[in-house]
């Protein structure tokens, strides 16, 4: 068997659960759960997160199958409906939709579901990407309270830069200043703002990379956020090659040996979810220490420094990245976030649990 694996600890993703929860202090935690629990399999996110107060998804789908695997927790869809035909839905498996959209009030209007729903209303504050306009606020908020087809409204928004710098406070102070005296709940935090803005927190908290063990601070570790990595991917040598001096490895040979060099050929390619634009020098775990990809990586294979580890040879084991090797320090050498690699994991990577 091709020895590639993804191994995916339901204990650290309860861990990382029970940090959140702790930041969140009053506030109730959903747990993000949409892109496939972000490449850790849904129905191990139900497992892992059983004790969070909410589940959020994207998709109608997700959303069903968190209630065929007995959730009884809210479920909130984070973009809301994607056609009136999803109303009848959202009834039938209790689904609380985001509303960011005027037409989404229409739908509401024309189409009265046959049983009130818990709705939340999301207002851009300034990500411009989904959300009702501030300005408009008084009149959007008094519409979807008139609807009879509305139990109850939850004042929502999602922030661009928390994880920078300049942080959330020109999108949060105009929020709570607009819509402070509704009286209503209101969820605004992602991982970064829970993490590092604790006035976000308000009544409901949307953590979802920080639950898998990933920083979304290029500056932070995980670690140091006390968060535990949930899925460590692994492989192993698969072949071993003896270059001399000028010789190339892979692809356009974009690596050369300087002088005669073990390279160590690994099981693992951007078929596999490993990055492409990954270039030499991206950090591995070759048998357990630190090591350094090589040139080009290719659909199935990415190739090692053996330099350091004459001991190292067919069969030696490989973490790309994991427990001992985060995966946002591979993502900041590719170029990408430790989201988009957690995410691309590829179906054809087979997954195991473990403690
Ligand atoms: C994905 C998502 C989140 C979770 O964001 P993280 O950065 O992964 O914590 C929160 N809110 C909304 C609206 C989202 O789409």
């Amino acid at each position: 068997m091709r020895p590639i694996q993804a191994q995916i600890s339901i204990d650290a993703m309860a861990h990382n659960l029970r940090v959140a929860r702790a930041l969140a202090a009053d506030a109730r935690v959903f747990a993000v759960v949409k892109a496939n629990a972000y490449g850790h399999g849904l129905s191990r996110a139900r497992r892992a997160f059983a004790a969070a107060d909410g589940f959020a998804v994207l998709t109608l789908e997700e959303a069903a199958n968190l209630r065929q695997m007995g959730v009884d927790q809210p479920i909130l869809l984070l973009e809301g409906l994607f056609g009136a035909d999803e109303i009848a839905a959202c009834v039938e498996l209790d689904l609380w939709p985001v509303l960011h959209h005027a037409a989404h009030l229409d739908w509401l209007a024309q189409q009265p579901p046959a049983r009130p729903l818990q709705v939340f209303l999301k207002f851009d504050t300034g990500m411009h990407r989904l959300g009702l306009p501030l300005a408009e606020q008084a009149a959007l908020v008094a519409r979807t309270r008139s609807l009879p087809g509305v139990a109850g409204v939850t004042l929502m928004t999602h922030f661009a830069q928390a994880d920078e710098a300049v942080g959330v406070d020109w999108q949060l102070q105009p929020f709570l200043r607009e819509l402070a005296g509704y009286g209503l709940p209101w969820s605004s935090a992602n991982s970064a703002a829970l993490l590092r803005f604790p006035e976000t927190r308000g009544d409901w908290v949307r953590p979802g990379l920080m639950l898998y063990g990933a920083s979304p601070f290029p500056e932070v570790s995980a670690a140091e956020l006390g968060l535990r990595p949930a899925m460590t991917l692994q492989s192993e040598i698969i072949a071993v090659q003896a270059l001399q001096a000028g010789e190339g490895v892979g692809y356009g040979q974009l690596f050369r040996a300087e002088r005669a060099m073990r390279v160590g050929v690994v099981a693992c390619g951007y078929a596999d979810g490993y990055p492409r634009h990954a270039l030499t020098g991206t950090p591995v775990l070759v048998d357990g220490r630190i090591g350094r990809t090589l040139g080009r990586v290719s659909m199935d294979m990415l190739c090692v420094d053996l330099g350091d580890f004459p001991e190292a040879g067919l069969g030696t084991p490989v973490t790309l990245w994991g427990e001992g090797l985060p995966v946002d320090a591979v993502a900041a050498a590719a170029g990408t976030t430790s989201y988009e690699l957690l995410c691309a994991l590829a179906a054809r990577v087979p997954v195991a649990e473990r403690d």
